[in-house]
């Protein structure tokens, strides 16, 4: 027997007409590229939102289209979410930080009819423009007055919005239409394709806006230094006018003392980013000796939490939270939103739970599997490849040829973990051949096909290595060909010319063999051991 209740499409402009409806005075504020501070309420942000709707439609964008966008945390972007996948159009999201080749790549892959950039990029887009598909129309997103120079046709953002109507009526649609696309380059490869449903987005938001995950409520502040040109900023654009939360944007400035200042104006009551991010500022902190008077807690995830980093902020009276997810989980995976008891335990065994990664938030399974595909107890001691399914998990990948989810249904992160009793996942290596380095991602496997193409190179293996700043950085390890002697130096300069700079490894070692596993594949697993302790110079 069905149930009788009405089957109404979650779309993404619900969760803007509830923020209109009950917080319409809640505040949006962006330091911007252009320099000032600029501030609006969700209600007005709705207008301008509607006025953008009416742009698109005028200028042809139907659905289904992708819309590309290079840009900071900004309340245009803000605009650009929802009214690009308010019109059943999609809004894809492009990385600046992973390179001219990338961003070629993924904007020709996706289609996009439309480009917006922020004016930061604009050397960037102009470079690739020549060789952009699909791109018809650029837009900066800015106005007149800071309109850069660019060789093909270009308005700005404002032009663009300012003689449209602020009415505008959200088309209902299937809750399983595309509303987002974001690219990973987490894996080995070409970048691929993330495509985020409305219905996925929206049941992310409601699970992140339990407060037994996040504790955020209605009033607090919320700073997202975590992008929104990458993995929907962890959902803040959705789950802050879902709350009831202000949301401040710092635009390009994310140093220690752009963070700072923000958080003390606007009085930042919660922030989320990567580990380099708040290492920058605990140095910051120490070298001025500021404080932080109004942030409580601040959300670490898309690399590992840190002790020095609790103890750091735990100065400061503010508590770190783990997060773990992935691009293709839009993002959020688990939290590690301690308990009112964890919280009372002696600083040891607190730390030794907050460096896990955390419980899975609801609708979200988690499994350990072993390499012969059998499931793995949860005893907080095995380890195995962590397995995932839920609501907003990725079924497939942007125009793939094969499936992504396992026969029976799941993800594989590449990350190797193990979970307890009390449902922890604790993160304890990776099987995904990649180097995170403060945050983004580095292909070992690219760096190894540079350093092969140098004459004197034999084997090449690429690992990460522990980095006081980027957490990971690349280390080269090579043989030499028999007969041949380059130096370090040498293969550096050699590798450097071919990779993008987040690429260039920070030191080349050399070894007699590089050790390989059963298949001839690298055993990167015995590398790792081998340079076990390695310290980078710095
Ligand atoms: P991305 O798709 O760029 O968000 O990267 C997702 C990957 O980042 C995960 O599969 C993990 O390897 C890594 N990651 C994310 N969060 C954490 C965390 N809290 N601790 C360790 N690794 C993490």
């Amino acid at each position: 027997m069905k149930g009788l209740m009405m089957d109404r499409p979650l779309l993404t402009t619900e969760i803007l007409k509830h923020a209109v409806r009950n917080y319409r005075h809640t505040e949006i504020i962006t330091r911007t590229v252009e320099g000032p501070i600029h501030r609006y309420t969700f209600s007005d942000s709705e207008k301008r939102i509607k006025k953008l709707a009416n742009a698109l439609v005028k200028m042809g964008v139907k659905p289904g289209m992708r819309v590309g966008v290079i840009g900071w945390n900004t309340y245009r972007q803000f605009e650009l979410y929802y009214a690009i996948g308010g019109i059943g159009a999609v809004c894809h999201t492009i990385n600046p930080r992973l390179g001219p080749e990338n961003a070629l790549y993924v904007i020709n892959h996706a289609e996009d009819d439309i480009l917006f950039f922020d004016t930061t990029f604009t050397t960037l887009v102009a470079q690739l423009a020549p060789n952009l598909n699909t791109v018809k129309t650029f837009f900066a997103l800015t106005d007149k007055h800071h309109a850069p120079d660019f060789d093909a046709p270009l308005l700005t953002y404002e032009e663009l919005i300012a003689p449209e109507s602020d009415h505008f009526v959200w088309p209902e649609f299937d809750e399983n239409t595309a509303v987002a696309l974001c690219y990973t380059s987490g894996t080995t490869g070409l970048p691929k394709g993330v495509l985020y449903s409305h219905r996925a987005l929206v049941l992310q938001t409601l699970a992140t806006s339990s407060a037994s995950i996040l504790s955020y409520r209605e009033g607090d502040v919320i700073l997202p230094v975590v992008p929104m040109f990458h993995v929907n900023a962890w959902n803040m654009p959705y789950s802050c006018p879902m709350i009831g939360c202000s949301l401040v944007f710092p635009g390009p400035g994310l140093d220690g003392e752009s963070l700072s200042e923000l958080f003390e104006t606007e009085k930042v009551t919660h922030a989320l980013g990567v580990p380099t991010v708040w290492l920058g500022l605990l140095q910051y902190l120490e070298k001025t000796g500021k404080s932080l008077p109004h942030l409580k807690s601040v959300l670490v995830g898309g690399s590992a939490l840190s002790e020095a980093l609790i103890r750091g902020f735990e100065k400061h009276d503010v508590e770190m939270i783990q997060g773990w997810g992935m691009t293709e989980m839009s993002p959020v995976g688990t939290i590690n939103a301690l308990s009112q008891e964890s919280k009372k335990l002696p600083d040891k065994e607190r730390y030794a739970l907050q460096l896990k990664q955390g419980r899975a938030l609801p609708f979200v399974d988690m499994r350990i599997v072993g390499d012969d595909g059998a499931v793995l107890p949860n005893d907080g001691e095995t380890t195995g490849n962590l397995q995932v399914r839920g609501f907003w998990i990725i079924a497939n990948y942007y125009k793939a040829d094969k499936e992504t989810v396992t026969e029976d249904g799941w993800f594989d992160t590449g990350d190797v973990a193990a979970i307890d009793e009390d449902g922890y996942m604790q993160i304890t290596d990776r099987s995904k051949d990649v180097i995170k380095s403060g945050g983004e991602w580095i292909s070992s496997i690219d760096i190894e096909n540079a350093a092969l193409l140098h004459p004197g190179v034999a084997q090449a293996g690429v690992i990460g290595v522990y980095h006081p700043k980027w957490q990971e950085r690349p280390l080269l390890v090579v043989a030499k060909k028999e007969g041949q002697n380059p130096s370090a130096e040498d293969i550096s300069a050699f590798v450097n010319e071919r990779l993008a700079k987040i690429a260039w490894p920070d030191a080349v070692e050399f070894v007699d063999e590089i050790p390989l596993g059963a298949t001839g594949k690298i055993l990167k697993t015995r590398l790792r051991e081998m340079f076990k302790g390695y310290e980078l110079p710095v």
